[in-house]
């Protein structure tokens, strides 16, 4: 069976441009393949092992995604209800998905603190994305929120595969369990609203700015729980995840896109913060994490510029943008930013939502039309 061009299966793979219309499944990790690849040259086999291991199992993962036929469909039939329907598993070590059930909706917390954050984590972006902009799970239609924590031994990553979110405990040398930071796990699930929305292809600029939505949208989910007004946020992804031994505090920074890490063995964040650093390049699906840093910079100066809960008024604005209709599966930075400015007006009206939106787009060299 073929997915059609309109089935929600087709952005965030891991191996290119798909160039008939999209039939390619959705596999996205939170850790790039450039730096698990760097990782992987460590002269430390302690580092360079973990690391080697978890690029064949993604590669493994992505192949299996694209094997499946059926993907994107939840098996469960969705229960539009407003409320949250979770399960957790755990797959012990092991690599199969889903695993064992350990908790299920409702359920008090067990003694396992890998599973409860899991828990927490799915919770917190059903809540934000129902009570900030009245989405019903993920898909718009209650879908139920499936993760497996514990996944393989040493794992460096955590995925969405296009049904369900996969964490590893990481090897704890340079990544530690990949639970701790929230907005790592909405991150991925929010790669699941893209996927049934706008459904952003993962390449080149589009690519980036699906990237980068996971990012608003994660960032936004650790926000909200925290009750964190966009002067208090830390902007960063994946703060916390990072062993002591690194230098760094996370994966990215949206506050200052290239600054996240700079470490001997990592490498440097390759992240620029404006058009005048876009890098071009074939790694990294065309940089969809590397220029993604352009827009996450100028949705930072858009929501601090206006202050107060950043999902309320600049989280709008790009949730408009993501769920409208206008937003083409190739756009590139240009088009994104024309529609945020549009869709700010219509919103807010000629006010300074109008104008911090404009002048964001403007700070970071992308062109509104
Ligand atoms: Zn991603």
């Amino acid at each position: 069976m073929v997915a059609t061009s309109d089935s929600p299966v087709t952005q965030c793979k891991g191996s290119g441009m798909t160039t008939h219309g999209g039939s390619e499944p959705v596999f996205c990790t939170i850790v790039p393949p450039h730096v698990l690849d760097k990782l992987s040259q460590a002269e430390d086999p302690a580092l360079a092992g973990p690391a080697r291991r978890t690029l064949q199992r993604d590669a493994y993962e992505r192949t299996q995604r694209r094997l499946t036929t059926v993907l994107g469909a939840s098996a469960v039939p969705a229960e539009a209800d407003g409320k949250p329907q979770r399960t957790i598993y755990d797959a012990r070590h092991g690599t199969d998905l889903p695993g064992r059930k350990v908790r299920g909706e409702g359920e008090d917390p067990g003694r396992d603190a890998t599973v409860n954050r899991a828990y927490a984590g799915l919770g917190a972006t059903f809540e934000l994305l129902l009570t900030a902009y009245q989405r019903d799970s993920i898909d718009g239609n209650g879908l139920p929120l499936d993760a497996t924590v514990h996944y393989d031994r040493d794992y460096n990553n955590a995925f969405w595969n296009g049904e369900q979110m996969v964490f590893g405990d990481g090897d704890g040398e340079i990544f530690l369990d990949f639970t701790i930071p929230i907005d790592v796990i909405g991150h991925e699930l929010v790669h699941g609203v893209t996927q049934y929305t706008a459904n952003l292809t993962y390449f080149g600029q589009p690519g980036a700015l699906n990237e980068s939505v996971s990012d608003v949208f994660g960032s936004l989910i650790k926000q909200y729980t925290l009750g964190q007004t966009a002067a208090e946020a830390d902007w960063l992804i994946g703060a916390g995840l990072l062993a002591p031994r690194v230098t760094g505090v996370a994966l990215r920074s949206m506050k200052e896109p290239g600054t996240a890490y700079d470490d001997d063995v990592l490498g440097k964040d390759p992240q620029p913060a404006s058009m005048d650093d876009y890098v071009r390049t074939g790694r990294d699906n065309g940089g969809v994490h590397i220029n993604s840093g352009i827009p996450n910079h100028a949705f930072y100066l858009a929501a601090t510029a206006l202050g107060g809960h950043a999902w309320e008024r600049a989280g709008q604005v790009w949730y408009d943008v993501l769920t409208g209709g206008e937003l083409k599966q190739q756009a590139m930075f240009t088009d994104f930013a024309t529609l945020t400015v549009k869709a700010a007006r219509e919103r807010f009206g000629d006010g300074e939502e109008l104008d911090a939106v404009s002048k964001a787009w403007e700070q970071v060299g992308v062109r509104t039309l």
